[in-house]
């Protein structure tokens, strides 16, 4: 019998064991596979620093710029070095371990090799877990139950908090670990947006090593094939400037699909059930960043929880304050504009993304304003929106 059992062992779950954790409640965390390398491209914000200090101590791949692509091929440059802390770049399967091996160390109990696939019930209540273990069905016990098991879930489709995933509300993204002679400048990472919802991108990770990828969004899943859309971004002679002999090594590869129009709302909480993450749309709708996201909900599920248990109150009224926080709310509210922005966006195939990257190039206010909207999920001010309409109307 657990306090909290968390299903899913990535960013989310882990942040949540550990924050629970560390107060002295008996967390176990389910987990599928831990060798298992999430599909990512592993462009990790500095926000995250805030959560974990200690990474600062680890010579971790900086970041200190982005160079964005418009569908044209029109580049906008941006650096923050000695403005920001440096981000970074990590290999995911390596990133995962560290962040969970925090969790441990703070007492978590790991069940590695169990993949969760529905709860177990007393009485018509969900009072725990049921997972496969090598063939094996096991059954594990706690008061409250954390969903943070990503994309393909199949204890959120269960709890009746959401339906299941529409392919228009998702991104579908293939992306590998490569190594080749480049010329990539390697302290930047670079994002390719293309005329249909989705971009390729390309973040170094060492001198030789980086990991590439691209995306689909929304509506372009249905018309774009994903692995077809990959090889064209890998192939397109734009890049042949980054790699002049395109020797490629795969060191890895894999798809996955991410949340594409931000937090349900109505998903969070309900009974003694909280969804963290991917799970529930923690994925900003614009660029499709979600690490930051998706730690900070694992950190405000995880402060509920341990108020909840200290107060011996699991009901609804205390696991609102998950919603309500102030972060969340911060974070519902970005998502949610910026879900609105895609679409304006990327009509007429992306003119207003062009224009946007034109805007931006001569005048630096609009560049921040740019920046802000892919790298910290902040909206664009309504005259800047204004802007770039009257821009379109004058074409
Ligand atoms: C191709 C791609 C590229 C991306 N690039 C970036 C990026 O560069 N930067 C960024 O910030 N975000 C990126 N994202 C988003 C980011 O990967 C996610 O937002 C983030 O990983 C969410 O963390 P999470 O813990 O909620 O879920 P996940 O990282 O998906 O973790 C879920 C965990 O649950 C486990 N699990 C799954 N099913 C079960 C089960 N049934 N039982 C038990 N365990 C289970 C999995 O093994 C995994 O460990 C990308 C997403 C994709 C698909």
């Amino acid at each position: 019998m657990y306090d909290v059992l968390i299903s899913g062992a990535g960013p989310a779950g882990s942040k949540c064991a550990e924050v629970i954790a560390n107060r002295g409640y008996k967390v176990g965390l389910i987990e599928r596979n831990t060798a298992w390398r999430k599909p990512c491209g592993g462009a990790v914000s500095s926000r995250i620093l805030k959560y974990y200090p200690q990474l600062r101590n680890l010579n971790l791949h900086p970041i200190t710029g982005i160079s964005m692509y418009s569908g044209d091929f029109d580049q906008l440059k941006y650096s923050w070095k000695d403005i920001r802390e440096p981000s970074f770049t990590v290999d995911r399967l390596e990133f995962d371990t560290i962040l969970r091996n925090i969790a441990l160390d703070a007492g978590a109990e790991l069940f590695d090799k169990n993949l969760s696939f529905d709860f177990l019930y007393k009485q018509n209540r969900k009072i725990g877990i049921k997972t496969k273990h090598h063939n094996e069905t096991k059954e594990y016990q706690g008061r409250i139950l954390i969903i943070a098991d990503g994309m393909g879930s199949k204890l959120a489709n269960k709890s009746n908090l959401r339906e299941k995933w529409n392919i228009d509300g998702i991104g579908l993204a293939k992306c590998a670990i490569m190594e080749a002679e480049n010329n990539i400048d390697k302290s930047s990472i670079s994002l390719f947006f293309q005329k249909y919802k989705g971009y390729g991108w390309i973040f170094p990770l060492s001198e030789n090593r980086f990991n590439i990828g691209c995306g689909t969004w929304l509506e372009a899943n249905r018309v774009y094939n994903i692995n077809q859309a990959y090889k064209d971004f890998q192939n397109h002679s734009y890049l042949n400037k980054f790699f002049p002999n395109r020797k490629f090594k795969e060191i890895w590869s894999g798809s996955y699909p991410l949340p594409a129009l931000g937090i349900n709302d109505k998903s969070l909480f309900k009974d003694n059930i909280m969804m963290i993450g991917d799970t529930v749309g923690f994925v900003s709708p614009i660029s499709g960043e979600g690490i930051h996201a998706s730690i900070v909900s694992g950190q405000v599920a995880g402060e509920t929880a341990i108020s909840a248990l200290e107060n011996d109150d699991i009901s609804d009224q205390t696991l609102k304050k998950y919603k309500l926080h102030p972060n969340i709310k911060k974070i519902r509210r970005n998502f949610k504009m910026t879900a609105s922005m895609v679409d304006f966006l990327y009509e007429d195939d992306g003119k207003n993304l062009s224009n946007m990257f034109l805007l931006a190039k001569s005048d630096e206010k609009a560049r921040e304003i740019v920046i802000n909207m892919f790298l910290f999920g902040q909206p664009p001010s309504k005259e800047f929106v204004l802007r770039l309409n009257s821009l379109r109307q004058k074409q």
